[in-house]
């Protein structure tokens, strides 16, 4: 991969015609050592939100040696590039196939499930040829908790609710070797308070079951910052996280796990983009829905921008962006604030897009390709260079 000191630079060497990524090494093995170090737990990269191999390599080289796998394909893509990683499984809904491939040919001992139904399916799938249970098995029960707090819900989709759960833990538990309870509160949760009201409903399910629970994962869901979204200190999400867990009724020796997806990769990689054409204030550029700016127009996510011209002098005003395919839906209403004399052929680079942006391109319409290149200049916001500090009292956020 090609090295630059930063976006301008690759634009002036390349003026390139489509768009291009830029991954910043640094920001992510940065991030990496803030949640090994502080974390007071296990932290698991979830690699659904950016599946790179050479983020991965990032992540192992900084301590991150566990891995959060939904899909058979994250199982061999993570394997095949980490080999000595600990992979968990962590989508409540697999199929036979894919639970029995992880377990048996890639090693794979950690389970989530939220019904009776796909206990049995690991159970089954699990199995020796005569039919015996494994006796490995590390399962999470994965508990249905408030999305309130987050800019993204991930609360109908799984988990089982607290009339259910009880049952289900003491299900679970004869033939888990080591059982879990997970969560997620939702992507972006703006405040630590989320992870409390989740630890609350945890007590609550595993003081009904009275069965000896082993390990607690809060999940996902620590956020990152963006345009009109600044969240407290992460430091107080792991404070607040610490306490509540301290509290619950669990093993002595239970342990504490996260998996941060977004936290642990926005930073690492910013967008380039051309903009190909203007139309009042709406600029058209380059990628769009179907590419790496997906969250911005499907959930009207703001990303910060910045011109890449030394010679816009006007002062800023707001524009929406148009993507590159030929309809409608690839659109995407910002604001973004860019300098009003702004036109076509000049360039513009997006941030914060290394979470839930490079992961998301497509083909689709034939828009898909962009060159990757490193940069090694900072992020366009951080959580992680000391400059996001707060007291501890002040560490509950408005809602947006
Ligand atoms: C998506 C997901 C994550 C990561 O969530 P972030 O909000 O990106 O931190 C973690 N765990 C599970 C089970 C997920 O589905």
């Amino acid at each position: 991969m090609q090295h630059f000191p930063d976006a301008r630079s690759v634009v002036r060497a390349l003026a390139p015609d489509e768009p291009v990524i830029l991954n910043r090494p640094h920001a992510a093995a940065r991030a990496a050592r803030f949640f090994v170090e502080k974390f007071p737990g296990k932290s698991l990269y979830a690699v659904k939100a950016n599946p790179s191999p050479d983020l991965f390599r990032i992540l192992w080289d900084n301590g991150v040696t566990h891995y959060d796998v939904a899909s058979i394909a994250e199982v061999r893509l993570t394997r095949s590039v980490l080999p000595d990683a600990t992979l968990c499984f962590m989508h409540p809904v697999k199929s036979r196939g894919a639970i029995r491939e992880a377990y048996i040919e890639h090693g794979v001992k950690t389970f989530s499930l939220d019904s009776s139904e796909e206990l049995a399916k690991i159970v089954e799938a699990t199995s020796d040829a005569d039919g015996n249970p494994a006796t490995d098995l590390r399962l999470c029960v994965r508990l249905r908790v408030s999305s309130e707090h987050a800019a993204l819900s991930l609360a109908s989709k799984f988990g089982c609710d607290l009339t259910e759960a009880p049952a289900l833990l003491q299900e679970t538990r004869q033939y888990a070797d080591w059982l879990g309870v997970c969560f997620h509160v939702g992507s972006q949760a703006m405040s630590p308070f989320a992870y409390v009201q989740a630890l609350d409903r945890t007590r609550a399910a595993i003081a009904e079951a009275s069965v000896v629970i082993d390990m607690i994962d809060v999940g996902g869901g620590f956020p990152s910052v963006y345009p009109g979204m600044e969240p407290p200190p992460l430091e107080d999400y792991f404070t607040i996280i610490h306490q509540h867990f301290y509290a619950l009724p669990i093993a002595y020796n239970a342990e504490l796990w996260c998996e941060p997806g977004r936290a642990l990769c926005a930073e690492y990689s910013s967008l380039v983009v051309k903009v190909e054409k203007r139309r009042g204030e709406e600029l058209y550029i380059n990628d769009g829905a179907y590419g790496a700016l997906f969250d911005a127009a499907h959930v009207d996510w703001k990303f910060p921008v910045r011109p890449m011209e030394d010679d816009l002098i006007k002062p800023e005003m707001d524009f929406a962006f148009y993507g590159p395919t030929c309809d409608d839906a690839d659109y995407m209403p910002g604001p973004f604030s860019l300098p009003e004399d702004i036109q076509a052929g000049d360039y513009i680079e997006i941030g914060m897009l290394g979470a839930y942006g490079a992961a998301m391109k497509t083909d689709f319409n034939g828009f898909g390709s962009a060159e990757r290149i490193i940069v090694e200049d900072e992020p366009m916001a951080s959580l992680y260079d000391g400059s996001r500090t707060r007291p501890a009292a002040d560490n509950v956020v408005s809602l947006r």
